[in-house]
């Protein structure tokens, strides 16, 4: 396979590149660097997401017959990596990337008309509900349940870990419509709620790394006898599993190598920039010797995303193959975070997320990129976990990649 861009693919290139720096605020630049986890505020996401959709650009993944932008697949993978590099705000992909393709698949011409649009423009903001309190890796064991009430069900039961709920319009979910003997996996649905149903409490989980505002995360959403209507059923009763499972692909088939790249490259400016008294860490030969096998690391991620996305049409899923790209991906999402909390040495100790909070009189201990290395240290343990653990994603691999 040949892995070099063409003239065309390096003029397209040059046209995103260009657009990204016409576009993108340097004021939004400089508070997605200073956010531990990359999120920003939500009317700066849904402002970034608006442009991109004005652009045509919103939706490189979706068919175009839905508006996709009908890239190819190197242009695909062209468009994410300039993206990364410039270190845009984050697409949101509960919508774009998660719900919307199995609404596409399996949802009625209704629900498609009724959503698909909204999602385009970024009107309305998804979040995932599939983890409980006790069911994580082991989601078929969900309790959620959701009551046959003639026209809706009566949904009772909790999600936790859903990021970003405090955003939502929306909220898909996972429950269980039965609970017939047999395999858990039967008498799952998948359902789409309306945040604002009565009986819906959202309680937010606070992590290390929370600012005091700006950059909460996770939380528990609780549902207490709320009204759901049939017509918000995806596909068939009972079939939930599949219809999550689809969606699980494209939840881990990202690529990652742009970002890690820019990531690397600012570890290195810090090195140039510290010292740990002895001299400077740049010039360190073991602290040089990591660098480059964690940039060798990410080149040959960087081909595997290419063979994987090369092979790619417009729509279509990766099936487990996204489990390389998840693993590999977010193991070096913490090698070089590790690197970069190494490199600022001494300021990573002091506790320094109030100082960049929004609104904060306080003076931040240290350079620019003190503030942040250590937040997103702490936030980037979760990449190992979301999305299914690392460890699960090695089981998929071993029995559906490797066969055995
Ligand atoms: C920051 C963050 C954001 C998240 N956002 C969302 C969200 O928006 N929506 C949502 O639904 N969920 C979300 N999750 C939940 C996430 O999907 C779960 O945390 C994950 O699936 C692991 O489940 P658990 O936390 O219950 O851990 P457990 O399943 O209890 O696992 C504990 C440990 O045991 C290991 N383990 C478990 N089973 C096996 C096995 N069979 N083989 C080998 N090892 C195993 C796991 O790898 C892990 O190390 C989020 C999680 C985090 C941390």
């Amino acid at each position: 396979m040949d892995l070099a861009f063409s003239a065309e693919d390096i003029a397209f290139r040059d046209e995103v590149r260009a657009w990204i720096k016409a576009t993108y605020p340097d004021e939004m630049r400089a508070r997605v660097e200073r956010s531990p986890n990359g999120h920003i505020a939500r009317e700066d996401h849904v402002w970034w997401q608006k442009k991109l959709h004005e652009r045509g650009w919103i939706a490189p993944n979706w068919p175009k017959e839905y508006g996709g932008a009908g890239f190819t697949p190197s242009q695909k993978y062209i468009f994410q990596a300039e993206l990364a590099a410039a270190n845009t705000p984050q697409i949101m992909p509960f919508g774009l990337t998660m719900v919307a393709p199995v609404i596409m698949k399996f949802g009625s011409p209704e629900q498609k008309a009724k959503y698909l649009p909204d999602i385009l423009a970024s009107n309305v903001w998804w979040c995932q509900g599939y983890s409980e309190p006790g069911s994580g890796s082991d989601l078929a064991s969900l309790q959620m349940k959701a009551e046959d009430k003639g026209d809706h069900y009566l949904c009772n039961g909790s999600k936790i870990w859903t990021t970003l709920a405090q955003y939502a319009d929306m909220i898909f979910c996972l429950v269980r419509t039965k609970s017939a003997p047999g395999k858990p996996q039967e008498g799952i649905s998948f359902l789409l709620i309306d945040m604002k149903s009565p009986g819906i409490t959202i309680r937010p989980l606070v992590t290390l790394d929370n600012a005091p505002e700006g950059s909460q995360e996770v939380n528990q959403v609780l549902f207490d006898d709320v009204k759901v209507p049939k017509g918000n059923l995806i596909g068939e009763e009972g079939k939930g599993w599949t219809y999550a499972k689809y969606l699980l692909e494209f939840e881990r088939g990202n690529p990652y190598s742009g970002g890690l790249r820019k990531a690397l490259a600012r570890v290195r400016r810090i090195a140039e920039a510290e010292g740990d008294g002895a001299g400077r860490l740049a010039d360190d030969p073991g602290f040089q010797a990591r660098i480059a096998e964690t940039e060798v690391a990410i080149t040959a991620l960087e081909f595997t995303e290419l063979r994987i996305i090369g092979t790619l049409t417009a729509g279509q899923n990766m099936g487990a193959t996204s489990s390389i790209l998840k693993t590999r991906g977010t193991e070096l999402q913490q090698q070089v975070q590790e690197l970069a909390l190494e490199a600022i040495g001494a300021y990573a100790v002091p506790f320094n997320v109030p100082a960049h909070g929004k609104g904060s009189n306080l003076t931040p201990i240290g350079p620019d990129y003190a503030n942040v290395t250590a937040p997103s240290y702490f936030n980037g343990r979760k990449t190992s976990i979301y999305a299914g653990s690392n460890e699960i994603q090695r089981n998929i691999m071993a029995k559906l990649v490797l066969g055995l």
